[in-house]
């Protein structure tokens, strides 16, 4: 007798969302008829979303559509509940799938929350410890948590900080970062585009820092100091070349063309594609950056990065050596920036320190465990997979 397949139903909005959670995805298909995906975005960004959905091959079964001009979280979460909850009663999903930290993942975990249907959280118990930095990510993660029924934590630390806050440990998995099996995919198939391949070609033989930033808490007066630190930086010291890969918020787009533009030394790229990103980065001398992916992407590079923020969720980068946190004040920049120049003893020593958020089997992991917890005779987890 055959039995119906079991149903896991992600959802993602952003390019953060989908690069973590297509491996995992392609894993869970890898089941072939024991279980399959139904995928959502939510449209929460639309034109930055599309390119990584090609790239990864991600089928997507629905499209909310919810993207406005000048949308708020609040808007946002409304119209993913409000789409979100007839998809829930249609497809009937065994499981829910969210990742990490946007207003989709808060949403499409509360949607499921109300009709009862079991919420697998990707890249659980990170913390800033502080409410409102990341804004809003820090409090969509903590509310997620307290909506989830099974969290895959990527390190031991982010499992840790789950039991403190009173999760089950039998909950837990620490499956390590999808992210990291998305870069190696990428390694492997990347083709550069033109515009890539130019900017490698002109900054050939220098030392070439890699930016970026497009974080809320980064807007306004601390961005544009910052761009001018690296402006000044880069302009008094020849060997330098700065690559921004710049993010299509207006207000970040009008910030780099006043503060960067016109310098031989500084190239102002469109935003990459992913290969075409991780190419890049794996050119880098420096990193500089406030995203939370670039985080976890430089160990896995062996690049080293100054973290653009006054705090990180995620302090292994850190401890491993990889990272050093600016502390969001742009004197400190340039001072780091000085010292890296005249001593590259710390650049010299990252290459090599191992990747404290996994080894690129994270996907098979987490398809695995979502395998075993909806009931199928697929081996069950290693215990080095729950903590307990
Ligand atoms: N990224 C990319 N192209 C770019 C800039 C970033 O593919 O031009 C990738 C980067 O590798 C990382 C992800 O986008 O994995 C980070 O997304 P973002 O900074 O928007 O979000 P965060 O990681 O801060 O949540």
């Amino acid at each position: 007798m055959t039995t119906a397949p079991r149903t896991v139903l992600t959802i993602f909005g952003t390019r953060p969302e989908i690069i973590k959670l297509a491996p995992v995805i392609r894993e869970i298909e890898a089941h072939g008829g024991e279980l399959r995906t139904v995928n959502v975005a939510s449209g929460q960004h639309t034109d930055l979303l599309a390119p990584f959905v090609r790239l990864f091959e991600v089928p997507i079964t629905h499209d909310l559509g919810v993207m406005e001009a000048n949308q708020t979280p609040s808007g946002v979460c409304s119209r993913i509940l409000a789409a979100l909850d007839p998809l829930l009663v249609h497809e009937a999903p065994d499981l829910v799938l969210v990742q990490g930290d946007t207003t989709t993942a808060l949403a499409g975990a509360l949607a499921a929350f109300h009709r009862r249907i079991p919420v697998g959280h990707v890249e659980a118990g990170l913390r800033s410890g502080d409410a409102l930095n990341p804004y809003p990510e820090e409090m969509n993660r903590r509310l997620i948590t307290r909506l989830a029924t099974y969290h895959f934590a990527a390190t031991p630390r982010n499992g840790d900080t789950l039991l403190s806050e009173g999760v089950r440990a039998s909950d837990i998995f620490v499956t390590g970062n999808p992210v990291v099996d998305a870069l190696n995919t990428m390694r492997e198939q990347a083709s550069l585009s033109e515009v890539s391949r130019r900017a490698l070609r002109e900054t050939t033989g220098t030392k070439r820092i890699v930016l970026t930033t497009h974080r809320r808490e980064s807007f306004g007066e601390v961005m544009i100091e910052n761009l001018t630190v690296l402006r000044r930086f880069v302009d008094d010291h020849d060997e330098f070349t700065l690559l921004f890969p710049v993010h299509p918020n207006p207000a970040v787009t009008a910030q780099a063309t006043v503060a960067l533009s016109g310098h031989p030394r500084i190239h102002l790229l469109p935003p990459l594609d992913y290969g075409d990103f991780i190419t890049v980065l794996s050119h880098a001398w420096l990193v500089v950056s406030d995203s939370g992916g670039v985080q976890e992407e430089a160990p896995t590079l062996g690049k080293p990065l100054l973290i653009l923020r006054a705090n990180t969720e995620r302090p292994e980068a850190i401890e491993c050596g990889v990272a050093r946190l600016v502390g969001g004040r742009p004197e400190r920049l340039a001072q780091m920036l000085h010292e890296i120049s005249r001593d590259s003893s710390w650049v010299d020593s990252v290459h090599g320190i191992e990747n404290p958020f996994g080894r690129g089997d994270s996907g098979r992991r987490i398809a695995r465990i979502v395998g075993t917890l909806l009931g199928l005779p697929i081996t069950p987890p290693a215990l080095t997979d729950v903590l307990t």
